[in-house]
């Protein structure tokens, strides 16, 4: 089977984790199929003259077995010398950067500054620490997430990190997005996949910015593939992060239900928590399958779990 994920940073990393464990030699892509992961570049950013690609590197991580599960992002068993020492020699270092993690990014930089394209480095980085699946960022095109608060526009780690994404989000700009090409083999992943999957990674912030990539949206809904939506909000509250607030301010319902009213007509089934069971009916009504499960990934073993009742579809 050829899987196709839309994946942000967590959410997204739990899925292909999931599909993983549960796909032949760890989701490596051959001629049966495997796992493709297409990635958000719209949380990139520049730190002390480095490439940072948050989203890219929390999958690469999580699919290494090397993500810092408690945090959610960067690596196990951290240290922060390198950052201590930034900070004394006056760099602003609110974006924390671990001494491991930081060596990804200098191996990403120095290739990009080379002429390599981002998708080319991310291969080389996800072959080393051992991950077989393919990740694909949806574009080697520069792509900035930028986000309307009450105080302005800031771009996009600004608002997550530095400010701990608690200013009200009015809106959502993507910078360089519609001149933006999908990277290398984005198109194809999805035109020949079976079965394509937007993981229960945030709409507007990390599922949004993948979309619209021209050529993106269309060629997922000129697939022919089974689609499937993993609702990222269970019992009216998103499992970490800022999804629930951001579908209040931009006026859409808070819930599973809310959700599927973004990807009716994108997707042919939507999945949704058991404790959300009581929304199924309203959602068929839009015109969606549904699946009703246990979609809580805990640890590796809901990950996969998860990823077989999608596989079933
Ligand atoms: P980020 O880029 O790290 O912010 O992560 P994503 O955008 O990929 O995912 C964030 C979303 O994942 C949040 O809205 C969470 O509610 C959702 N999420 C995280 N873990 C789970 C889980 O185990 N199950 C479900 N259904 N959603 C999850
Ligand atoms: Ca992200």
């Amino acid at each position: 089977t050829r899987i196709t994920l839309l994946a942000g940073g967590v959410g997204g990393a739990r899925l292909a984790h999931g599909f993983a464990l549960a796909l032949p030699d760890g989701g490596s892509v051959g001629p049966d199929g495997g796992l493709t992961a297409v990635v958000n570049v719209g949380d990139d950013t520049e730190r002390h003259g480095l490439l940072v690609s948050p989203d890219l590197d929390t999958v690469m991580y999580t699919l290494a077995g090397l993500n810092d599960e408690t945090r959610g992002w960067g690596l196990t068993d951290e240290t922060y010398t390198t950052l201590d020492q930034l900070a004394r020699l006056g760099e602003d270092t609110w974006f924390t950067l671990g001494d491991r993690d930081l060596a990804t990014h200098v191996v990403r930089t120095a290739a990009l500054r080379e002429g390599q394209p981002l998708s080319a480095v991310t291969t080389r980085l996800a072959t080393a620490l051992g991950v077989r699946a393919r990740l694909l960022p949806v574009t080697d095109d520069r792509l900035r997430t930028l986000v309307d608060t009450p105080s302005g526009r800031v771009a996009f780690q600004e608002y997550f990190v530095r400010r701990h994404h608690a200013d009200a989000v009015l809106g959502v700009e993507l910078d360089g997005a519609s001149a933006a090409r999908p990277g290398p083999g984005v198109l194809d992943a999805l035109a020949s996949a079976d079965l394509l999957v937007v993981a229960p990674s945030n709409p507007f912030l990390s599922v949004e910015p993948v979309l619209a990539v021209p050529g993106v949206r269309d060629a997922v809904l000129a697939s022919r593939a089974r689609r499937v939506a993993v609702s990222p909000i269970v019992g009216g509250q998103a499992i970490k992060g800022p999804a629930a607030q951001i579908l209040e301010t931009l006026g859409h319902e808070v819930s599973a239900l809310g959700v599927a009213r973004l990807y009716a007509g994108l997707v042919d089934v939507m999945v949704v928590d058991d404790v959300d069971a009581a929304l199924a009916a309203p959602i068929r009504d839009l015109g969606l399958e549904v699946l009703v499960t246990d979609t809580i990934m805990g640890g590796p073993a809901g990950r996969e779990r998860l990823a077989r009742d999608l596989l079933a579809l």
